[in-house]
């Protein structure tokens, strides 16, 4: 397995105590495939991206195991991560104008993130550079290598920031809410792009986003996270059409459908939890239109554990027991389905 991350913990000492942001998440990703790490703001998304770059301050603690091709990351030292960064992972964020410097030519932000890694001429570096904002779709690549991000559109901002995030070919591609900034008809040409970079790089990526939209379009395998842990975890199509968490379901309800154009957007009740008040039992009790339907007061007091429902799909619920203890009860009533 290319990527391999293993019950990781992120926690964070604070004024208040420490804040445990990722709870046990494990997840694998092979070269060629992309996966979509799925949840609202506080889910962890952010936390567990941070843990796989080894970009995390003093304050976090990281627990678990990260192997990114063989190497772990987890505890690994500053040099090796910095190494890993430029070589073998790149990032694109979800706005170029705050992640690129707003003084320094793009061409010159690229061939930079090139040489830093690679021992080159400026000249080689610079046709690197060209080569990647014209593989990028950029109409001039050499207009655009000698403009400053705020003289680019947003769509061709965007685009360079995926040349200077490809330019070192990297193995792994993490892409951070990539078009959630940009106009609909430009987010579809850039969810292309990134499709077709990602088969002719064979690399493999990890796509942060809130949009089932962009997930849709762009993802084999998903996470879907919730309060730090992982509610679903499966293929794409186990989790648009064989959904096994309320939380799932409420997301693929709220989001809108053009096929039915009287749909009513069904949005999910209450607010996400806070890191310092995290519920009692199942995180998304207070919330789950579920949760009175389980039996003992299981989501209340009892985390359920993430199991399979079918092979590859994993979800964390009581009521899948609670289905399989109704069955049972009725298997038990002799008289069941007999007719007098
Ligand atoms: Fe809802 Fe209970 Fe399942 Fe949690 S465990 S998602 S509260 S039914």
């Amino acid at each position: 397995m290319f990527l391999q991350v293993n019950d990781l913990k992120v926690e964070f000492s604070t004024e208040d105590g420490v804040l445990t942001a990722v709870d046990g998440l494990s997840f694998s990703l092979e070269r060629g495939r992309t996966l979509a790490v799925v949840g609202e703001s506080g889910s962890g998304k952010t936390a567990t991206i941070l843990a796989i770059m080894g970009l995390h301050d003093a304050n976090t603690r990281i627990s678990g195991s990260i192997h990114l091709d063989g190497q772990q990351i987890v505890g690994a030292r500053a040099s090796t991560l910095r190494r890993l960064r430029g070589e073998r992972v790149a990032m694109i964020f979800q706005d170029p104008l705050t992640a690129m410097h707003p003084y320094h030519r793009i061409g010159a932000q690229i061939t930079e993130a090139y040489r830093t890694h690679h021992k080159s001429s400026a000249g080689q570096a610079a046709n690197r550079a060209l080569e990647l904002l014209d593989r990028v779709g950029l109409a001039d690549p050499r207009r655009c290598f000698n403009s400053y991000p705020h003289e680019l559109s947003g769509g061709m901002r965007q685009r360079a920031m995926i040349a200077m995030a490809l330019v070192c070919s990297p193995d792994l591609l993490i892409a951070d809410e990539p078009t959630t900034a940009l106009d609909v008809t430009i987010q579809a040409q850039i969810l292309e792009l990134l499709s077709d970079l990602q088969k002719e790089f064979n690399s493999a990526t990890i796509l942060v986003t809130h949009d089932l939209g962009v997930v849709a379009e762009l993802a084999d395998d998903v996470v879907v996270l919730y309060g730090g842990k992982a509610a679903e975890t499966g293929n794409v199509r186990d989790i648009f059409y064989r959904t096994g968490h309320p939380y799932t379901h409420g997301l693929l309800a709220s989001i809108p459908r053009l096929d039915q154009p009287r749909y009513r957007l069904d949005a999910i009740p209450g607010s996400p939890p806070s890191l310092t008040d995290m519920p009692s039992g199942c995180r998304f009790n207070p919330r789950c239109l579920f949760a009175s339907t389980v039996t003992d007061d299981l989501c209340n007091s009892k985390a359920p554990p993430l199991k399979a429902i079918a092979p590859g799909h994993f979800v964390s619920c009581h009521l899948d027991s609670e289905r399989q203890k109704i069955a049972d009860r009725l298997a038990a009533q002799p008289e069941h389905g007999e007719h007098s």
